[in-house]
Parts: structure tokens; C-alpha cells; sequence
């Protein structure tokens, strides 16, 4: 599209240096916000309070579903991701579990749970961050073309024109996908996990479901027809047995034969998205070796025992493994 504003924008975008992905942030916040406005106005006001919410949205979003590093600098991590975490850890404590929720559904519940003074602290200082920190430096690029809003650093909100920001809204879907792009580009720099251009994307959608895993019950009872959990090695009734990961399902991102095992329900409320122990990861390979031999003496042949197979010759559990300690 021929258009100064639009090609300033997206210019910005793939321009981005690979610090941190705040200003992945930026320009998605601006998108959302101005495809949600009624553009009434010949001046659509914008404000930095408005923004605070999307970016604690994204963050939160990525950090308790995948707990993904935002910055190159492992020592300091952006300040928006570390109030976005401690948040996030407040909320877990309160809740009494490591269970993850999507920010659209636990925002409208900070007062009722007793977090409501943690919260508007945390508004405060993610918007105090980006009025300092943050802002201004979105627009601030070496190019001829007019820059794409109103804005000095201190400012409260930025004014941009409503043709401007009708060109955003006319573009959404498309702008999402080239910012979840580069955001997963940048990502890609500093995190080692698979799947983060997936990840980024699940991001949009309110419900990011996990997939039963009923399925595989087959043939773990081929090899483990007793259910003995997978952690403590007790025998265990089916009302309190469960499928689980071993590999945290955060970093996979992915239900794999492989990765799968039979945990009581004791071991399962206590390990949530632990990394495993050279000992388990040792058991969990020798699990993998004996299933794979019980499923082809039984002649079985299938797309499941071809992912066992291949997990097996590639040594993925060592891989990610290895991966997902750091
Ligand atoms: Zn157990």
C-alpha cells in the first residue's frame, strides 16, 4: 500500500533493533486501540493509561502461559516483563496454585481475590515506565516522512489523526500478523524454547486451550498397565491418576507420546512446569526405549509409533531437555 503513514509504520516495525520487544508492544497496543474506537473524532486521543493495559495483556499472557524472555540482557530483564512477573507470582500465591489464566479473564477479579492494591500499583508503574521510558521512542526514526502522531516525552496521550487511525483499523489483521512476526524474530534471539512464532500468535485468541490427552492412554497402559505414577512410583487409582508432561507443556507447547507419562494427582499438583531431573529425564528415556519395542512386537504401526521412533533416533527428551534448563 502507497501511503507515508502506513509505510512510517510498518518501516518502524521491521526496523526494530532486537534489545527487548517493547516496541512490539507499542505498535500493537496503538493497533488494538484504534481498531476497538469509535473514530468520531477528527483527533483520536490515545492514552498511555490505555496502552498500560494492553502491554500488562501481552506480557501477561506470554510470561505465565510461556514464560518467554522479552529482553537480550538476561541479567535485566525489561521492567515492564518484571512487573508483569511479580504480579503474576502474587497471583498464583493467592490463588493457592500454578494454574495459568489469561489476562482477559482474571482482570475483572484483582479486587475480589484481594490483589486489587498490587494491581493499580502495577498499572502505575508499567504506565510511569512508559511515559519515560517507552514512548517516545516508537516515532523516533531517521526518515523524511511526517511523523505518525502527536507526542513529547511526558506527555499523557498521543493524538493521531483519524484517517491515520482509520488506515490501522482497516488493517488489523494485517499489522498483527507482521508485528507477531517480528515479535517472535526477536524472541527467537534469546529464547531457546520451540514454537514461538505459535506461541506469539495463540497469544490473540482469549481461549488458548489445552488438548485432551485421553487419547494416549492407549499406549501408556501398554506399557504402564498398572498406572505407576511417573514421579513416586505408586500404584494409582484412575480417579486420581492424570496424563502429564514431563517436559513442561510451557516450553513444549505440544502433546508428544514422548513427553508423556502417568503422574498421580499428589505429584501432579505439586510439579507443575518443574523442570525434570537428569534421573527422570534417564527414566523417561528408558520408558520410550521399552514402549517403542512393546509396540512393534505387537506389530503396531502407526503415526504415533513413527513420533515415538523418530523422537527416539533424534534424542528429544535429551534435546529439550538440555533446552528448557538453559
Ligand atoms: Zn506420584
Amino acid at each position: 500500500m502507497e501511503n507515508k503513514f502506513y509505510n512510517r509504520f510498518t518501516k518502524i516495525i521491521r526496523s526494530c533493533n532486537y534489545d527487548n520487544t517493547y516496541k512490539m508492544a507499542w505498535a500493537k497496543s496503538i493497533v488494538e486501540l484504534c481498531s476497538t474506537k469509535e473514530l468520531n473524532e477528527d483527533n483520536i486521543v490515545i492514552t498511555l493509561h490505555d496502552i498500560t493495559f494492553k502491554f500488562l495483556k501481552y506480557y501477561w499472557n506470554q510470561t505465565i502461559f510461556f514464560d518467554l524472555v522479552q529482553g537480550s540482557n538476561l541479567k535485566k530483564p525489561p521492567v515492564i516483563l518484571s512487573l508483569t512477573k511479580n504480579l503474576i507470582e502474587k497471583y498464583f500465591i493467592t490463588i493457592g496454585k500454578k494454574q495459568p489464566e489469561v489476562f482477559e479473564k482474571v482482570e475483572d477479579r484483582f479486587s475480589n481475590i484481594g490483589l486489587k492494591a498490587d494491581y493499580e500499583k502495577t498499572i502505575n508503574n508499567i504506565e510511569r515506565t512508559l511515559k519515560f521510558d517507552v514512548s517516545w521512542r516508537f516515532d523516533n526514526i531517521e526518515d523524511n516522512s511526517p511523523k505518525l502522531y502527536q507526542y513529547t516525552k511526558g506527555d499523557n496521550s498521543l493524538i493521531i489523526k483519524k484517517c491515520n487511525a482509520q488506515i490501522l483499523k482497516n488493517n488489523e489483521q494485517d499489522l498483527y500478523d507482521l508485528i507477531n512476526y517480528r515479535w517472535s524474530l526477536i524472541l527467537e534471539t534469546f529464547n531457546s524454547s520451540p514454537r514461538i512464532n505459535k506461541k506469539v500468535r495463540i497469544i490473540d485468541e482469549r481461549n488458548i486451550k489445552r488438548n485432551s490427552l485421553s487419547k494416549f492412554k492407549t499406549y501408556l497402559d501398554i506399557e504402564n498397565p498398572n498406572h505407576h505414577c511417573f514421579i513416586c512410583g505408586k500404584e494409582t487409582q484412575n480417579t486420581e491418576l492424570s496424563i502429564d508432561h514431563v517436559i513442561p507443556w510451557s516450553y513444549m507447547y505440544s502433546d508428544d507420546i514422548w513427553n508423556l507419562v502417568y503422574v498421580c494427582q499428589h505429584c501432579n499438583s505439586i510439579k507443575s512446569n518443574v523442570i525434570p531431573t537428569k534421573e527422570q529425564i534417564d527414566k523417561l528415556k528408558e520408558r520410550n526405549n521399552k514402549l517403542l519395542s512393546i509396540l512393534e512386537n505387537k506389530g503396531i504401526s502407526n503415526k504415533e509409533v513413527d513420533e515415538l521412533k523418530l523422537s527416539i533416533e533424534k534424542d528429544y527428551v535429551n534435546k529439550f531437555w538440555t533446552g528448557c534448563k538453559g
